[in-house]
C-alpha cells in the first residue's frame, strides 16, 4: 500500500515524548499527524480527512473530553473513532470517555503491542464503515451516485444559492420511449442502456460540487451550482446520448436512442424553495416529451 492510501491517525497529547512514542509506535500502520493541545487537534479534524484519533484527556485548557464532544456535536466529525489515552485509570474516567462516544480506551503508560492491535482494529472498522457510507450513497446499477446522495446534495446546493445568490442550474432528463426499449430489446439491454446514458450525462458533471444521479427508473437528475449555461449543457447532453448510436426501433423520434431534458437555473429566491424546483423541472420535462422529445427546455428563474 503506497503512503497515499494508508489511513491518516492524529495522535493528539500535550507531552512531546508521548507524541512521539505513539508515532514511531504507529507509523508502519497509518499515516501519522499530531496535535499538541484541542484547539490545533480541532483544527486538523476540519482541514484533513482523519480516519482515526488517540486523544489524550488529560491536557491544559481544553481537556481530551471536551475535545470529544465537540467532535461528536459536529456532524462533520461525529463518525471518526476517538480512542481515549489517558493515565487516569479509574474506572469514572474510562466511562465518561465511552459515554461521550470514544469507541475505545488504553491507559499509561501505553502497551506498544496492545495499541498496535488496537489500532489495526479501529481502523479496519473505520474502513468498513467508509466503504458502507459510499455504497449507501450509489447506485448499484450504474455507479453514479443516488437519489439520497442527490438529496443530500441538492439541499446543501439551494442553502449555499440563498446565502449567496449564485445560480443553481437543476434539470431532470429521461431516456425517450425506454418502456417501449425494455419491452423490445429486453431488461439486460435496458439495463446496458442506463449504464451508458449515465456515464455520458456524468460527462457533464466534473466540477467539484456538480452530480450526476440517477432518480429512479430511466430518470437521472444533473445539478449544476453557479452555472448559467445549462441549456447549452442539456442541448449538447442530447447530442451526445443520440451520437451513441444506441439503435431503438420503437421510438417515434429518432432510429436511435434519446432522451428529454427539463431544466432551472434557479436564483436566490427560487432556490428557497427545493421541493419546487424540482416539480418544476418535472413539468418542463414533461413539457418537452409532449412538444416531440429529444430536446432540453430550460426556464430561466434567476
Ligand atoms: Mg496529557
Amino acid at each position: 500500500m503506497s503512503a497515499m492510501n494508508l489511513p491518516t491517525v492524529l495522535i493528539v497529547d500535550d507531552e512531546r515524548i508521548n507524541r512521539t512514542a505513539l508515532a514511531e509506535l504507529l507509523k508502519d500502520e497509518c499515516r501519522v499527524v499530531l496535535a499538541k493541545d484541542g484547539v490545533s487537534a480541532l483544527q486538523r479534524v476540519a482541514e484533513e480527512r482523519i480516519s482515526l484519533i488517540l486523544l489524550d484527556a488529560s491536557m491544559p485548557d481544553m481537556d481530551g473530553y471536551e475535545v470529544l464532544r465537540r467532535l461528536k456535536s459536529n456532524e462533520k466529525t461525529v463518525n471518526i473513532g476517538v480512542i481515549f489515552v489517558t493515565g487516569q485509570i479509574e474506572e469514572a474516567h474510562e466511562e465518561r470517555g465511552l459515554l461521550l462516544g470514544a469507541v475505545d480506551y488504553i491507559a499509561k503508560p501505553v502497551r506498544p503491542l496492545l495499541v498496535k492491535a488496537r489500532v489495526r482494529n479501529h481502523l479496519e472498522l473505520a474502513r468498513q464503515r467508509e466503504e458502507l457510507e459510499r455504497l449507501s450513497m450509489q447506485d448499484a446499477l450504474t455507479g453514479i451516485s443516488n437519489r439520497r446522495a442527490f438529496n443530500q446534495a441538492f439541499m446543501r446546493a439551494c442553502g449555499n444559492t440563498v446565502r449567496t445568490g449564485t445560480p443553481l442550474g437543476l434539470a431532470m432528463i429521461d431516456v425517450d420511449y425506454f418502456k417501449r426499449f425494455n419491452d423490445f430489446y429486453g431488461h439486460g439491454a435496458g439495463d446496458d442502456v442506463l449504464r451508458r446514458v449515465a456515464q455520458t450525462l456524468g460527462k457533464a458533471a466534473q466540477r467539484p460540487y456538480d452530480m450526476i444521479a440517477r432518480y429512479g427508473g430511466e430518470e437521472f437528475v444533473l445539478m449544476l451550482p453557479s452555472s448559467i449555461a445549462l441549456q447549452t449543457v442539456l442541448d449538447r447532453l442530447c447530442e451526445a446520448v443520440q451520437a451513441l448510436g444506441i439503435p431503438h426501433e420503437q421510438s417515434e423520434v429518432s432510429p436511435m436512442l434519446t432522451i428529454s431534458c427539463g431544466g432551472v437555473v434557479a436564483g436566490y429566491d427560487s432556490a428557497k424553495r427545493p421541493e419546487w424546483l424540482l416539480e418544476r423541472c418535472d413539468e418542463i420535462l414533461y413539457q418537452a416529451k409532449n412538444t416531440g422529445r429529444n430536446r432540453a427546455i430550460v426556464h430561466d428563474l434567476n
